[in-house]
């Protein structure tokens, strides 16, 4: 019996696996070939380039920033890559009121939408908590209040076309990280607020997905400025990962996790050690270096 065990247990895990993998659908550029989107946080970094692969698969971009001279040249390079059509809108997301004018924007302009991607993030500082309670609330508006605030805007169209929310979130939203205290918070709520909302869609039947992103350390100027100095891993390309979120979007997968070595992998650890996890997490990162030590 116990060696039947022993055989039986693995083999019903392996012939699981091939079930769940193989029923799952695989990813086609064409999902979205004239998908009408927005992206928010596109002047630069991962949100750039998820314009950019947008534009190769000829989907209709409407990008977000507060850099104008930034998001012109972004729509410009769209335009070349073959985008069904591109715009921008520049405003800073401090702004419930500009967070809401952008969708309105992408109604005027686009009749409607299929997938609304929130990725912009604001500046923090990289070292312990300061107490800046002000700080806080800031980070607050821009991270999370505005992602809130485009969503309940969105939905009425995003409803009509059985659309998609992709929420670019962090490890640092799953697990509590040293050094980005305020950050880390804002990414939390995140995770606390699409996976509550995640269920009342489901509940109501309302077929609108919600893709969580939760990615590691990637190549952007901002981040290696902020942390390549200090952390002791090798950050993953941009362009790769943007292409990732998009495949997780199109497959309305419930989260995304890139790299997945970095990210899924170490957070089996959290419900069955802890502590372990924690420590990975400061392992990390060069102590001696960092400020404030
Ligand atoms: P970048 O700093 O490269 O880009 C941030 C974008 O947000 C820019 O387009 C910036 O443009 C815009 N932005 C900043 N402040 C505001 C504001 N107040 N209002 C409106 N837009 C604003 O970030 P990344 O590409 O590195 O990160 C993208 C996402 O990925 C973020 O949500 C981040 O948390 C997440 N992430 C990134 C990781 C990394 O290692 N890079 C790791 C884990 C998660 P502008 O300044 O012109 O407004």
């Amino acid at each position: 019996m116990g060696r039947l065990q022993k055989v039986l247990i693995p083999l019903l895990g392996l012939v699981l696996a091939f079930w769940f993998y193989s029923a799952r659908e695989n990813f086609k550029p064409e999902m979205l070939k004239g998908k009408r989107v927005i992206v928010t946080g596109a002047s630069t970094g991962i949100g750039e380039q998820i314009a950019y692969h947008l534009a190769r698969m000829g989907s209709h971009i409407l990008i977000t920033a507060r850099t104008e001279a930034k998001l012109q040249k972004v729509v410009e390079r769209c335009l070349e890559l073959g985008a069904a059509s591109a715009r921008y809108v520049s405003g800073t997301m401090e702004d419930v009121a500009f967070a809401q004018h952008v969708v309105r924007e992408a109604e005027a302009s686009l009749g409607g939408l299929d997938m609304l991607i929130l990725n912009h993030v604001g500046a923090s500082y990289f070292g312990f908590f300061d107490g800046d309670v002000e700080h806080v609330r800031k980070l607050l508006e821009i991270n999370f209040l505005s992602y809130v605030a485009m969503t309940t805007s969105a939905l009425p169209m995003l409803k009509e076309s059985e659309g998609s929310v992709v929420v670019v979130s962090s490890m640092a939203g799953k697990v509590g990280f040293p050094f980005t205290v305020p950050y880390s918070a804002t990414k939390f709520a995140l995770d606390g607020f699409f996976s509550s909302l995640r269920q009342e869609f489901n509940i109501q039947s309302i077929n609108v997905s919600i893709t969580l992103c939760i990615l590691g350390f990637i190549d952007t100027d901002r981040a290696v400025r902020a942390a390549g100095e200090v952390l002791r891993e090798l950050p993953a390309p941009r362009d790769e990962c943007a292409l990732e979120i998009l495949k997780g979007a199109a497959l309305r997968r419930r989260e995304l996790y890139y790299r997945y070595s970095s990210t899924r992998l170490p957070l089996l650890l959290r419900d069955c050690a802890a502590e372990l996890l924690d420590y990975l997490v400061r392992s990390r990162y060069r102590l001696p270096d960092t400020p404030g030590t």
